[in-house]
């Protein structure tokens, strides 16, 4: 018999870099695209509908400049820590879906439902401050995001799902920022 124990520590340490973001603690993209499948697929077979949001930290690399990537690092971790506090259910996921970018999977979450928590989470991202890193209570930062729902087939896969969420994205940063769209 081995004592298999010193393994078993191994593999949920390893698992664990394989699933999360190293920097922010929230799911990383592999676990991001594996959720989109199975969410997607269990959405469509029981006729349930599926929203996606991609949330785009506002002049990102300003802050950096300012502040250096040191704070730029800590602000990512606030505001993936705000996004993580206004979701509602242990189903829906946030995930780091690359720099200064995040993804909310809701599934079974009608749009109607999905604005109302995007609104929540634009609203604590607005109200996060930075003076535990040393930085003045004047500093803020805002994000932009786009969102998609899928219900009855509007989209044929889960790619033009996400690249709906994208297109509202964009039009929310080419309206000036600090603001949702809906696609
Ligand atoms: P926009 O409002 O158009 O989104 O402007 P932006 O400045 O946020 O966008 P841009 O794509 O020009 O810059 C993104 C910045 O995000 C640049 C990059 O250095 C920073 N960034 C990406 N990943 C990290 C990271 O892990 N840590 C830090 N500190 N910065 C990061
Ligand atoms: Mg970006
Ligand atoms: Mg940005």
């Amino acid at each position: 018999m081995h004592d298999i124990s010193r393994h078993v520590k191994k593999y949920k340490v390893l698992e664990n870099i394989a699933k999360i973001d190293h920097l922010t603690g929230v799911a990383n993209r592999c676990t991001l695209e594996k959720a989109i499948i199975k969410n997607w697929q269990e959405c469509i077979v029981d006729k349930q509908p599926l929203s996606f949001i991609l949330i785009d930290i506002d002049f990102f690399k300003l802050f950096n400049d300012n502040f250096g990537h040191v704070k730029g690092d800590k602000c990512l971790q606030k505001v993936a820590q705000t996004i993580e506090d206004c979701l509602p259910s242990k189903d829906s996921l946030v995930a780091r879906y690359g720099g200064e970018e995040f993804a909310v999977v809701l599934p079974r979450s009608h749009v109607s439902n999905a604005e109302m928590i995007a609104k929540r989470i634009q609203e604590k991202i607005l109200n996060i401050n930075f003076r535990d890193i040393g930085l003045p209570a004047n500093v803020k930062i805002s994000v932009s995001q786009g969102l998609a729902c899928e219900y009855n087939n509007q989209y044929r896969t889960s790619e033009a799902l996400i690249c709906a969420a994208d297109t509202a994205l964009y039009r929310a940063k080419s309206e000036g920022r600090n603001k949702l769209c809906i696609r």
